[in-house]
């Protein structure tokens, strides 16, 4: 797969506009479980990525990964800044320009790695990797588009009665279960951009 310039920046900007749109959505889960900033901090670092679409887009794939990277710690902050830095950082470092689907899930296996690695954290912690991991999965085992989009939300609602290990939504403990969390719906919600406008190829 090989994209051009006007497909990677429609795709960057499907990506960030689901973002955006769903930044109420994620501040209220974030509300539940933690500080309720997870939107507001979304859509600040998806914003800035949209003032710099051009720039960014015209760039080579691995580039303008690591450049959407990098706006995701300048801007976001939090806790998920950083980790969704390292994803998109380690994506850029992993995947070539053109690539297949191979070559997709062992980039995709690098970045988690990278983020787990920052985040010094693990599967069943109800965390953004507790969806991550399952679309790698599903995109090394072949699924198309939509399925993998399917399996993301799927492995968000999965958070649901999960208990909170990392990161804010720790601190309360079983209190935690019963509620969706908010990064792993953020990770559902780019991977479905993602998944929609990739399957939308001609
Ligand atoms: P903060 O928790 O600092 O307010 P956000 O609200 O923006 O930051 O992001 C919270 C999300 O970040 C969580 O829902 C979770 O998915 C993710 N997260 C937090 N800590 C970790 C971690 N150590 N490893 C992986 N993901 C984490
Ligand atoms: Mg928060």
């Amino acid at each position: 797969m090989q994209l051009d310039q006007q497909q990677l920046h429609g795709l960057i900007e499907a990506v960030a506009r689901r973002v955006i749109e769903h930044a109420e959505e994620l501040t209220e889960l974030d509300s539940a479980i933690g500080d309720g900033d997870h939107g507001s901090n979304m859509k600040r670092g998806f914003e800035s990525v949209l003032a710099d679409i051009d720039t960014i887009a015209a760039k080579p794939l691995p580039d303008a990964l690591k450049a959407i990277g990098t706006q995701l710690v300048m801007k976001v902050g939090g806790a998920s800044g950083p980790l969704y830095g390292t994803l998109f950082i380690g994506l850029g470092k992993a995947l070539p320009d053109g690539f297949d689907r191979q070559a997709l899930a062992q980039a995709l296996s690098a970045a988690i790695d990278a983020v787990r690695a920052r985040g010094k954290s693990d599967l069943g912690q109800k965390t953004m990797l507790d969806v991550l991991a399952p679309v790698q999965e599903a995109i090394a085992a072949g699924a198309n588009a939509p399925t993998v989009a399917a399996r993301a939300q799927q492995a968000a609602d999965a958070t649901v009665p999960m208990k909170a290990v990392r990161g804010r939504a720790s601190f309360l403990g079983d209190r935690s279960i019963g509620h969706m969390d908010p990064g792993a719906r953020s990770t559902a919600l780019i991977v479905a951009a993602i998944a929609a406008a990739l399957g939308e190829r001609p």
